[in-house]
């Protein structure tokens, strides 16, 4: 059978401590221990099955972990407080002064200004580039680099990145390959593809419910384990991490996952087919006329669609924020950053979550200043939505 990452998930097993349907959740920030013997042999890392102490790691924490590194295909799985408390320790115990990274230009704002404004006082520089061009990213290749980044989907502009051919060139040399899956959860495996590290904001379509922050890196036990040394562990000494009561209500949510991904795919799908067909500037993966459709479609586990991010070119950042506070009044979503929520939300990225991204950048990249970026919600009537939508896109002269 072909991976299905839903069906791994469905195949993990839990009880509770008094048999319980769901894991107990452990509400403890320290741990005893019978001998002190054992507690030494815990912080030189010798104590399988031992807890530390929970910025280390935690029972709930590590299940969560678990069903995630099953999703993903990978040996084993880190979970952090935020995505950006995941990204930033790979990156850092990647990477050491005098490294370079190779990145794809169009990424997370967060993770661009990280790359871009702090880890050269480091000493770690970074070349950005267009990640659909292979070439474009092996002449960028140089003999300090140590690792290449991407993201599956990017944000904004949901340009689709060539993991197979990332990871044959990670291979050729010798580089890891990272990819921030976030943007599209079951739909593309990234592991499967030949990516090293799989990253996720569990902020966003995993926890589903814009109610808690959350991230993860999926990997080998080896990298993940280093990750959590007390000596030198870029997870560990940061700090940024999860507590046990957010790492049990996200696994409760990660269980439905597949069911919202489906349906945001199939509402985010109908709505990009028919602003397609008005004329309006449309971008989604699903769509044939995005470039990368068939590679999309060459990647993806398909049952799980083209996800639930699509952009419309508005003409104006006048015309984007009329049409989206109108949007708002009307019920139709909300006008905030963020995604992966059951409402639709919608936002100009230009101004806002790729702010952190130059002007001059922005337009170099395709980033109009009327782009709005939508998450397509769950809908029970995605008809209705889109009529509601229509009318007040006519309402505001961008139809
Ligand atoms: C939101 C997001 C992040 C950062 O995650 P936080 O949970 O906000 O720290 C990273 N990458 C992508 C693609 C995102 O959308």
């Amino acid at each position: 059978m072909d991976f299905n990452p839903a069906d791994r998930i469905q195949d993990l097993q839990y009880f509770g401590e008094f048999g319980g349907v769901n894991p107990s959740i452990s509400d403890s920030s320290t741990y005893t221990f019978l001998s002190a013997k054992t507690m030494f042999d815990t912080f030189e890392g010798n104590a399988e099955g031992c807890y530390l102490y929970s910025r280390h790691s935690t029972p709930s924490n590590l299940y969560l972990g678990e069903a995630l590194a099953a999703m993903e295909g990978t040996e084993t799985a880190n979970v952090a407080a935020t995505g950006m408390g995941a990204i930033t320790p790979v990156l850092l115990q990647l990477c050491k002064q005098g490294d370079h990274v190779v990145s794809s230009r169009t990424i997370y704002g967060g993770t661009y200004a990280f790359l871009k404004n702090f880890t050269p006082r480091l000493g770690i520089e970074t070349s950005f580039v267009d990640i659909t061009k292979l070439d474009v990213v092996e002449a960028a290749i140089t003999e300090d680099t140590k690792v290449l980044y991407c993201e599956s989907v990017s944000n904004p502009l949901l340009e689709v990145a060539d993991i197979k051919g990332l990871a044959a060139l990670a291979k050729k040399y010798n580089l890891k390959l990272v990819v921030d899956n976030t943007f599209s959860p079951l739909n593309i495996s990234p592991a499967k593809l030949g990516a090293d590290y799989v990253i996720h904001s569990l902020t966003k379509f995993i926890n589903g419910s814009s109610d808690t922050m959350g991230g993860v890196v999926c990997g080998d036990l080896e990298f993940i384990n280093t990750l959590r040394n007390v000596n030198d562990g870029a997870s560990m000494l940061l700090g940024a991490a999860m507590d046990s009561l957010r790492a049990s209500s996200i696994l409760k949510n990660l269980r439905t996952l597949h069911i919202r991904v489906k349906q945001h795919s199939k509402n985010a799908l109908y709505l990009a087919q028919k602003f397609e067909n008005d004329g309006l500037k449309t971008v989604y993966p699903g769509l044939q006329s995005h470039p990368s459709h068939d590679l999309f479609k060459s990647m993806m586990n398909e049952e799980y669609g083209y996800g639930g991010m699509l952009t419309v070119d508005a003409g104006t950042l006048d015309k984007a924020n009329t049409l989206m506070e109108l949007m708002q009044e009307k019920n139709l979503g909300y006008l905030a950053v963020s995604l992966g929520f059951y409402k639709t939300l919608f936002s100009a990225p230009g101004s806002s979550t790729s702010s952190e991204i130059p002007e001059e950048e922005q337009k170099e990249m395709g980033l109009s200043d009327g782009l709005i970026r939508f998450s397509i919600g769950l809908d029970n009537n995605i008809e209705r939505t889109y009529e509601m939508m229509v009318s007040c896109m006519k309402q505001v002269g961008v139809l």
